[in-house]
């Protein structure tokens, strides 16, 4: 999916922060929301992470506008960080427009900061690249690993990772987002595991709702009525399909040696993850209900 050469996206709101190395300030045990935990199959140990982290002190990085350097859809199509802030405002316009179709209440922008390797957040500890992509509900931010993107066409993953497979995670954080100021993701029971269980329903939802921006992401248009992106072709599709097969607890399952055990799970199977992401072009945000749903149709 290609941004129109032309189109502005110097409204952004992404910010890049620098590297930081401390544990950052806890925020009473909000646990983060990820694309799955690379930890769960590298055995690092998160929990003063997804705990809430270590309060005894930490200093938060400093942080870079990208609306310098991220002026137009060219510069989103040629280099990554100006991809992600592009697809910010893009995917918050998604959202502004669509967010009544999920709840009653009023939307809200998230904060988007891009990290390499490692960095604090205000809500939710310390993050390293073993985390991946997550969301704090506590800050209500988007972190975004962008060196993950390179992970994810290495092995175990081995994906395309196309455009459109980055911009497919950042839509699913988004999604998360989206879950923490409804009020679905403070009802949902996020403890247990299994292939129906809350903490898999969430994580189709994300899909879901990452699919519905992919579909809808063509009709938005920046402050002149240029049309922000171009239709994703079949092969941009195949690429986010792929990278959702990757994240699939099955697949990581598998490629880290350990038997296929579905009562581990915590954000769902290659396959369901691909037909929720469908489900969600095809349906929109409407079409995500996926607590509605009877497990064995999960
Ligand atoms: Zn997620």
């Amino acid at each position: 999916m290609t941004f129109n050469p032309d189109s502005d996206i110097s409204g952004s709101n992404v910010r890049k922060r620098g590297r930081g190395t401390a544990i950052g300030v806890g925020g009473g045990g909000l646990a983060v929301v990820a694309v799955f935990l690379i930890a769960q199959f590298t055995g690092i140990d998160l929990s003063g992470f997804v705990g809430g982290g270590d309060t005894s002190g930490g200093s938060a990085p400093l942080t870079t506008s990208l609306s310098e350097k991220c002026k137009t859809g060219e510069d989103a199509n040629e280099n990554i960080e100006c991809r992600m802030a592009g697809a910010g405002v893009s995917i918050d316009d998604f959202w502004a427009d669509n967010y009544s179709l999920v709840s009653s209440g009023e939307y809200r922008t998230p904060q988007f900061a891009l990290f390499e390797a490692s960095t604090t957040t205000q809500g939710c500890g310390g993050a390293s690249s073993a985390t991946g992509p997550f969301y704090c509900p506590g800050d209500e931010t988007i972190y975004i690993d962008t060196s993950f993107f390179s992970q994810l066409q290495q092995p175990p993953f081995d994906t395309t990772g196309g455009p459109l497979a980055q911009l497919y995670i950042a839509a699913h954080e988004w999604g998360h987002h989206i879950q923490a100021i409804s009020g679905i993701m403070e009802s949902a029971n996020r403890t247990g595991t299994g292939a129906d269980s809350d903490s898999v329903r969430i994580e189709l939802q994300a899909d879901c709702f990452a699919g519905a921006w992919v579909a809808g992401a063509s009709q938005t248009e920046d402050s002149s009525g240029r049309t922000l992106l171009e239709e994703p072709s079949a092969a941009e599709i195949a690429d986010a399909l792929d990278a959702a097969a990757a994240v699939g607890d099955d697949r990581i399952q598998a490629g880290s040696g350990q038997g296929v055990n579905s009562e581990a799970w915590t954000h769902g199977s290659s396959e369901q993850r691909q037909r929720w992401f469908n489900a969600g072009r095809e349906g929109g945000p409407a079409n995500c209900d996926t607590f509605s749903v009877d497990g064995s149709q999960l």
